[in-house]
């Protein structure tokens, strides 16, 4: 045997990383098995953190202590708010990052926890006994005991790249799929399903004529992702933008009986809302031309990654539809996109600890889990990660729900209703948006983390701090002092109705700037971006946010409503069949959940409330 371990955790990409750190930040010994230590950490497609939705996912991770936030901070080359003109509610930071300098400051971090053990190897099978996951077996027939194991093995299980006719076994590019494991999952009988994603080529910055294209730069003062940062000192970089056009398209459609995915070769579904250049060209023949960023890799290396233009044509077919493009007329290919295919478990299979209820002690997180994105894997990990630890522990396991996180939305959308396609984060998936921002997530979450134990002394120290100052700003905008006169002497046209005013109020007045205020308290100069966010964004959704915390209310009586376990949902008089069917199978623990079961309606959940408050009634008697 090589190690016994309180929790193993099997993947060294976005989602394994954040498990096998926040596993050892609650104390746990922590053993991470991966391929290759090399590639820890490494953005297998495009080299960007955050963006709409992801970004709240970052902010989320790094509010309890995880790792992406401050590495997305040590290697972003290009920091931009995106959705800007909107709402602050649905703004997303984004960066772009090097490649290199991420993995090394992700491995870095890792090297910062005693109780973490990296271990390099390949996993082929698990440990179990009397049913329960102990361990797990390398490829080498070794064994590696624990008392929990995470698989984030992203892409690997079972994967086959395509590209044209081409078919490669592979987890992605140059590196070997994870078969044995596959197999062994599916001998578990899990309800397992193959979906697909895509990435683009890689070309030689050195061969696009730049100076042909229009240039977008990062923001002037880039905003930190993690709250313990509060500047960028990386230098930053600007993208250039290119197009598709009637040349491309025409190239693309005259050989999309080439694609790998036109051509039926892949029965797996791709993510929506990152369709590949074949899909976007079908799917939307009126456009003429789609707006393709070109990101360079890092701050030395010469790789452009083209995002927009993910595919599975053959190699000469992306040379030929590449070339058509402004500024890319002698662009050299380094490496050709591609399709990869591969398995996933139903993550309605999981409980909403990330637990797979047929197998207790086994935990998946990340791709496997049929996500796709760095920033829904890392989430997923932390948090299976924290309640591997804790069941390691023997204490009871954690969870957010939709009214506390992102976090809680995407794994109670994964747990509930499953998944037909790729998920990835959105604003839109959130009901209660304008109270789970990114810019309070510090606020949110960062005592839960300190009360699971996984969040270090140095975030403590710095929460504190941050809560102080945010308690005593808050307390400057709420203190109703100001009156009309003074609110007319600082240019703001207020009622005359000698009512006192917070700065707060005169902020939610719809011509009120942030910059208008500090005439009135030039204390507002000095605070941090973050900070300044946080405060438009109370100010800006105060009635709001009223209004909302009452739906919150109602929301968390409905998830604290349980449903007992071994509920028959066959037995409630009344309700469709289909409904009954369905509820069966997702196995809702509370009334919250079984609301979101797809096909659940507003008559058989007052059914089910009622025979539960009945049942409730008959037990106390
Ligand atoms: P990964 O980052 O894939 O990490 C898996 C890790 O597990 C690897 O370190 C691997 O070595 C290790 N591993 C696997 N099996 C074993 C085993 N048996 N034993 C030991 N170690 C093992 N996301 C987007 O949001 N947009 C996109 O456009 C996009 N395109 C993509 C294109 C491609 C070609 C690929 C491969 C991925 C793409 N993704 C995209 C997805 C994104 O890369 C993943 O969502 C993210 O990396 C998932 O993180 P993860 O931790 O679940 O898995």
């Amino acid at each position: 045997m090589v190690g016994d371990f309180d929790v193993i955790v099997v993947g060294g990409g976005h989602a394994g990383t954040e498990a096998a750190a926040a596993a050892a930040r609650t104390g746990a010994r922590t053993a991470l098995i991966t391929h290759k230590k090399a590639t820890i950490g490494e953005m297998s497609c495009n080299p960007a953190i955050g963006g709409l939705g992801k970004g709240h996912l970052v902010r989320e991770i790094d509010a309890l202590d995880g790792l992406m936030g401050r590495a997305a901070d040590q290697a972003g080359i290009q920091f931009r708010l995106l959705n800007r003109s909107k709402g602050p509610a649905v703004r997303g930071p984004r960066t772009q990052a090097d490649r290199k300098l991420y993995r090394t400051a992700i491995q870095e971090l890792l090297a910062g926890f005693p109780t973490l053990h990296i271990l390099e190897g390949a996993v082929d099978d698990l440990l179990t006994i009397d049913g329960a996951c102990k361990g797990v077996v390398l490829s080498t027939g070794e064994t590696v005991s624990a008392q929990a194991v995470v698989l984030t093995t992203g892409t690997f299980l079972r994967g086959v790249i395509h590209r044209g006719q081409e078919r490669i076994a592979a987890g992605r590019v140059g590196e070997a799929p994870a078969v044995g494991l596959g197999e062994r999952l599916e001998a578990l009988n899990l309800p397992m399903g193959r979906l697909k994603t895509g990435t683009p080529a890689r070309l030689n910055g050195d061969t696009i004529a730049w100076d042909r294209l229009e240039m977008q730069p990062a923001d002037a003062t880039p905003l930190p992702f993690s709250f313990l940062n509060d500047r960028i000192t990386v230098p930053q970089i600007a993208c250039g933008i290119t197009h598709t056009n009637k040349d491309t398209h025409a190239v693309i459609a005259e050989n999309i009986g080439q694609s790998a995915v036109y051509s039926g070769a892949i029965a797996g579904k791709g993510p929506r809302y990152c369709p590949s250049i074949e899909d976007k060209i079908t799917r939307f023949r009126e456009k003429d031309a789609h707006q393709i960023f070109l990101e360079p890799e890092g701050l030395d290396d010469p790789t452009v990654y083209p995002n927009g233009i993910s595919t599975s044509l053959p190699a000469a077919v992306q040379d030929a539809f590449i070339r058509t493009m402004v500024g890319l007329e002698a662009a050299e290919i380094l490496q050709y996109g591609y399709a990869i295919e591969y398995d996933y478990v139903d993550p309605r299979a999981l409980s909403p600890a990330l637990e797979l209820q047929a197998m207790p002690g086994l935990y998946l997180a990340g791709q496997i889990n049929g996500t796709t994105g760095y920033e829904e894997a890392g989430a997923q990990g932390l948090m299976a990660g924290v309640n591997a630890a804790r069941a390691a522990a023997g204490v009871q396991a954690v969870q957010l729900d939709r009214s506390e996180a992102y976090i809680g939305v995407m794994i109670d959308d994964l747990v509930t209703r499953g998944v037909t396609e790729p998920y990835r984060m959105f604003t839109s998936r959130a009901e209660f948006r304008l109270s789970l921002r990114a810019d309070n997530a510090d606020r949110r979450l960062t005592e839960k983390g300190l009360a699971w134990g996984c969040v270090g002394e140095t975030r403590e120290k710095v929460f504190h701090v941050k809560q102080a100052q945010s308690d005593t700003l808050d307390a400057v905008m709420t203190a109703p002092r100001f009156s009309p006169q003074d609110a007319a002497r600082a240019g703001m046209k207020v009622n005359a109705d000698g009512r006192r005013r917070s700065l707060r109020d005169l902020l939610s007045l719809p011509k009120v700037t942030f910059e208008d205020l500090i005439g009135l308290e030039p204390s507002l100069g000095t605070i941090d971006a973050n900070q300044r966010t946080r405060i438009e964004a109370d100010a800006l959704y105060a009635g709001y946010l009223d209004r909302q915390a009452a739906d919150v209310a109602a929301f968390q009586r409905e998830e604290r409503h349980e449903i007992p376990e071994g509920f028959q949902f066959a037995d409630l008089p009344g309700i469709s069949h289909e409904v009954a069917e369905r509820w069966q199978r997702a196995q809702p623990k509370t009334v919250g959940q079984a609301s979101r079961v797809e096909g659940a309606t507003p008559a058989a959940l007052a059914i089910l409330v009622i025979h539960l408050k009945k049942q409730a009634t008959k037990k106390r008697a």
